[in-house]
């Protein structure tokens, strides 16, 4: 059955979940959408993890404590959360979302494949998009490249994403992120049914 809050009648998607093996580019194609389409809403996610330079809390990520972490998850304040990497955890702050979709906003969540098969128990009729790499080798360069984890955390990262690459046919379409402007045109044209 399909949800008429997260898909309505007139073809644009209202809630879009945009997952992908780890390091190929879904922060970056989220990051381009942001900037060149403010019409779409972005949820931004909780997290234990510490910031990196440069991020911003409230603006990359809610950056919270464990304890209150488990607060949000105790009183179901998240639609969706997940251990990524064997490391942190991360989450969907639940009522930004439904506030989004009631304003009747296009909105988008880049979240990991544990929490987009989350998303689709609760909110079957959200539009599920996996982003894909050119190939292997280009996903594996991008993971060194960006050169910000420890080589036991590449690796732990290497293989979760061979498990996350096998998920694509889970998803009701997918992008393969060649160059990221394009990928998010590409998205946006998903999500508010009027393609790029
Ligand atoms: P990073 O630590 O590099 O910012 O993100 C690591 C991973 O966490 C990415 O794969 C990202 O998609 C995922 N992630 C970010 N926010 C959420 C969230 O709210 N829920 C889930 N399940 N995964 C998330």
């Amino acid at each position: 059955m399909t949800d008429p809050v997260a898909r309505p009648a007139d073809g644009g998607s209202r809630l879009t979940v945009l997952a992908g093996p780890t390091a190929v580019g879904k922060g970056t194609v989220a990051a381009a959408v942001r900037e060149r389409h403010p019409e779409v809403w972005i949820s931004v996610s909780a997290t234990t993890r510490r910031p990196r330079p440069g991020e911003v809390d409230g603006q990359h990520y809610h950056f919270v404590s464990e304890a209150e972490f488990d607060e949000m998850v105790a009183t179901g304040a998240l639609l969706e959360w997940a251990v990524v990497h064997g490391a942190a955890r991360y989450g969907t702050p639940r009522r930004p979302v439904e506030e989004a979709l009631a304003a009747g906003r296009p909105s988008l969540l880049e979240i990991d494949l544990q929490g987009a098969r989350q998303v689709r128990e609760s909110m079957p009729g959200a539009l599920f998009v996996f982003l894909a790499p050119p190939s292997w080798d280009e996903l594996v360069r991008r993971l060194v490249g960006r050169g910000t984890e420890s080589a036991d955390e590449r690796q732990r990262r290497l293989d979760t994403a061979v498990a996350e690459l096998a998920a694509e046919a889970e998803f009701d379409v997918t992008i393969v992120n060649r160059e990221v402007h394009e990928a998010a045109e590409e998205l946006v044209g998903l999500m508010t049914g009027h393609p790029a």
